[in-house]
C-alpha cells in the first residue's frame, strides 16, 4: 500500500437534505449515547447552534420542534432573534465583549460563555438594569488552551464567590470547548475533568452546578457519556457554515 492509499476517504455520507431527517439523526445519536451511558434521554438537552444560518433555517428547525437555539455573535443575533417568530429560547454560546452586553441582555435567556469575572459582573449589571434574570454557565478552559476563551480552573472558585452577589444571574453550571480534534476520544479527558471539577466546586461553593454544557456535532456521544446535560450542535443539524 502506498502512502496515497492510506489518505482519508472522502466523506461519502453527506447530511440528509431535509432538516427533519438531520434532526432525527442527531436525536438518534443522543438517544443511543444516553442508552449506552445508562442515562435517561430527558437528562440531555439539545441546543441547536444556528450561527451562520439565516431565518429560513431557523424557521425550519422551529417547525420541526426545536425550541432552544444558540448563537455565538451578538451582532448576528441582533438581526436574527427579533425576526424569528414563536416562543424560542435563545442561548449565547460565544465570547461576549462587555460593550455588547446591553444588546445581549434583552435577546438571550441563557449565556453559556461567561469567561471572566468582568463579563460576569457586567452581565449582572446589565440584567439588573432591565430587571431581568439570566441563566449563566461559567466557561472553563479545562485544557489551558491559550487560543480559547474560558476561565482557568484555578480562577473559578473566586468567580463563584463573586456570583453569590450577582442577584440577576442564576449560575446553572459549567461549559467547556475542548481543543478541536477530529478524534472525539481526544475530547473525553477534558469532559471528564470538567465533571470532576464540577463535583468539587459544587461541594465547595454550594452552587448546584447541575448543568454541563459540553459536546458538539462530532463529539456529542463522548460528552454525554461524561455527563453532558446540554449538547450544542450546529453543523450536523444545519449543515456546513460558510463562515
Ligand atoms: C459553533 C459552536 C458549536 C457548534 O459546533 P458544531 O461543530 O457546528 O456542532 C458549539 N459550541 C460553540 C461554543 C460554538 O461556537
Amino acid at each position: 500500500m502506498t502512502a496515497n492509499d492510506s489518505a482519508p476517504a472522502p466523506d461519502v455520507s453527506p447530511l440528509p437534505a431535509a432538516f427533519e431527517e438531520r434532526l432525527a439523526g442527531v436525536e438518534a445519536r443522543i438517544a443511543a449515547a444516553c442508552d449506552q451511558a445508562g442515562r435517561r434521554r430527558e437528562e440531555v438537552r439539545l441546543l441547536a447552534v444556528s450561527k451562520g444560518h439565516g431565518p429560513a433555517a431557523i424557521r425550519e428547525a422551529a417547525e420541526a420542534g426545536v425550541i432552544h437555539f444558540g448563537e455565538s455573535k451578538v451582532q448576528e443575533a441582533r438581526v436574527k432573534i427579533p425576526a424569528a417568530a414563536g416562543h424560542l429560547h435563545w442561548h449565547l454560546v460565544g465570547h461576549l465583549q462587555t460593550n455588547k452586553i446591553k444588546y445581549a441582555v434583552p435577546l438571550f435567556e441563557t449565556v453559556h460563555s461567561v469567561d471572566s469575572l468582568k463579563v460576569l459582573q457586567a452581565l449582572n449589571q446589565g440584567a439588573t438594569t432591565v430587571g431581568r434574570t439570566l441563566q449563566v454557565f461559567l466557561e472553563v478552559n479545562v485544557a489551558g488552551d491559550a487560543s480559547k476563551y474560558g476561565l482557568a480552573p484555578d480562577d473559578v472558585p473566586s468567580v463563584l464567590e463573586a456570583a453569590t452577589h450577582c442577584l440577576a444571574l442564576e449560575v446553572v453550571g459549567l461549559m467547556t470547548l475542548p481543543p478541536f480534534s477530529a478524534d472525539p476520544e481526544k475530547a473525553r479527558p477534558h469532559f471528564a475533568r470538567l465533571r470532576r471539577l464540577r463535583d468539587q466546586w459544587r461541594h465547595d461553593s454550594g452552587f448546584p452546578l447541575d448543568d454541563l454544557s459540553m459536546g458538539m456535532s462530532h463529539d456529542l456521544e463522548v460528552a454525554i457519556k461524561e455527563g453532558a446535560t446540554w449538547v450544542r450542535v450546529g453543523t450536523d443539524l444545519f449543515g456546513a457554515r460558510t463562515r
